[in-house]
C-alpha cells in the first residue's frame, strides 16, 4: 500500500496539494500494484467524496482530542503507529511546514528514511530514487532510500495528475492512537493571520524594495505604486534588517516565494537568496543603478536609475494617464 498524508483547505475540501500528492500515489501504487489509503486528522467531512473522485477507496481518519493543535510531535505519533500497523511500501505527504515536520517525527519513530521537497520518486526493487530540491530550488539532488517503508514529501506544482476511475466507495477507518503524553511536544496556541487583503504570495504584482530604497519612509512611493497597480509591497532581507518592513514582507529563501504575473524589484540587487524567492515571476521590471546587478541581468525589462527618481515618474505618469481616460 501506498498512504498519503491528506489535509483540507480553507474550506474543508481536499487541499489542491493533497490533491497532487495523492495523483504521485497512485502511479506509484499502479506501478507496484497495491493500493492507495489516504490518512487525517479529524472527521471526515467531505474528505470521503473528494476521495472517491481520485480513486481512493479507504481513509484512516486519526482522532484525539490531542491531536487538535497538538503539534507534529503527537501527530508524528499518531503516524507512526498507524505506519507500523499497515507497513505500506511509502509515506507520501505534501512539502508544506505541518506535514514535513510530523512525517520526520513519524519517520524517526519507525526507523525510515525520509525524503523532503521531492520532485520526483522512482520506486525500486529495494532501494528507491528521488530527486529533490535543496538550496531554494536552485538545486535538484539525486538520493536513494533505502528501508522497508519510504517518507517522501513532495513539493506542490508538479506536473497535473492524470484521470482516474472514481472509487464506488471509501471505507473510512476511524483509529484512535495511543499517544504518550510524556513526549516532548509543541501545543498550538494561537493561530492568526498575518495581514488582512491580498497577501504577497497570491498578489499579481509586487512591488519590491531593497537596499536601494535607502530607508522605511522611502517605500511611501512603492506603496504608492503598488496600489496603483493593484499590487502589495515586498522587500529584501537588507529592508526587514534595517527595521524598514516587516518580515511578512520580504521576498527570498527565508521569506515567502511568489510566483506574481510581475515583479517590480526596486533597488534590489538579485542575491540568489532573494532570487529564489522571485525566479518564478511570469515577468521581472529591475530598478537599479547597477547595469550589471544580477536582478537588472536576469530581468525581462530594466530601468538603470536611482529609484527616487524613477518611481515617482511612473507614478506621476501612471496618475496623469488615468485622469486622461
Ligand atoms: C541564509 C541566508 C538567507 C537569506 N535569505 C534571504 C531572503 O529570504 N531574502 C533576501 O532578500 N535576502 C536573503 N538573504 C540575504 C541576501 O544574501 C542579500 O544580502 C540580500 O538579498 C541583499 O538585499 P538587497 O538586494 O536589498 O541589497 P544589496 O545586495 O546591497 O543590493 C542593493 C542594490 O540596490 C542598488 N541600488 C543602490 N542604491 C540605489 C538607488 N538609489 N536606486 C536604484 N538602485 C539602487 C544597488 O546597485 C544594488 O544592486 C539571505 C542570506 C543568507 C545568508
Amino acid at each position: 500500500m501506498v498512504l498519503a498524508v491528506v489535509e483540507r483547505d480553507g474550506r474543508g475540501s481536499l487541499s489542491a496539494a493533497s490533491g497532487e500528492v495523492l495523483g504521485t500515489a497512485r502511479e506509484l501504487a499502479e506501478r507496484l500494484g497495491v493500493a492507495v489509503a489516504a490518512v487525517a486528522v479529524g472527521e471526515a467531512g467531505d474528505l470521503p467524496d473528494d476521495l472517491a473522485k481520485q480513486g481512493v477507496g479507504r481513509l484512516h481518519l486519526l482522532a484525539h482530542e490531542l491531536l487538535d493543535g497538538g503539534g507534529p510531535a503527537r501527530l508524528g505519533e499518531a503516524l507512526a503507529g498507524l505506519v507500523a500497523t499497515l507497513a505500506p511500501a511509502a509515506v507520501l505527504g505534501a512539502d508544506e511546514p505541518g506535514v514535513t515536520d510530523a512525517m520526520a517525527w513519524a519517520a524517526t519513530m519507525v526507523g525510515a528514511p525520509l525524503a523532503t521537497a521531492c520532485t520526483e520518486v522512482r520506486p525500486g526493487d529495494d532501494a528507491w530514487e528521488v530527486t529533490r530540491e535543496r538550496s531554494g530550488g536552485i538545486l535538484l539532488e539525486d538520493a536513494v532510500l533505502a528501508g522497508p517503508v519510504r517518507f517522501c514529501t513532495l513539493r506542490p506544482g508538479g506536473p497535473a495528475p492524470s484521470e482516474t476511475a472514481a472509487a464506488a466507495e471509501v471505507t473510512v477507518d476511524v483509529v484512535v492512537p495511543e499517544l504518550d503524553t510524556t513526549l516532548p511536544h509543541a501545543t498550538l496556541v494561537e493561530r492568526r493571520e498575518r495581514s488582512a487583503g491580498m497577501s504577497l504570495a497570491t498578489a499579481p504584482v509586487v512591488v519590491a524594495g531593497g537596499r536601494g530604497v535607502g530607508s522605511a519612509g522611502g517605500y511611501a512611493v512603492l506603496e504608492e505604486l503598488a496600489g496603483l497597480v493593484g499590487g502589495v509591497v515586498g522587500c529584501s532581507r537588507v529592508a526587514t534588517n534595517n527595521g524598514w518592513r516587516p518580515h511578512s514582507d520580504q521576498v527570498g529563501l527565508t521569506g515567502t516565494r511568489i510566483s506574481p504575473d510581475l515583479y517590480v524589484a526596486c533597488g534590489i540587487s538579485g542575491a540568489t537568496q532573494h532570487w529564489v524567492g522571485c525566479m518564478n515571476a511570469r515577468s521581472i521590471l529591475a530598478v537599479n543603478t547597477d547595469p550589471e546587478a544580477p536582478m537588472v541581468t536576469r530581468a525581462t525589462w530594466a530601468v538603470i536609475g536611482d529609484v527616487h527618481t524613477v518611481l515617482p515618474a511612473v507614478v506621476a505618469e501612471i496618475r496623469e494617464r488615468s485622469r486622461r481616460r
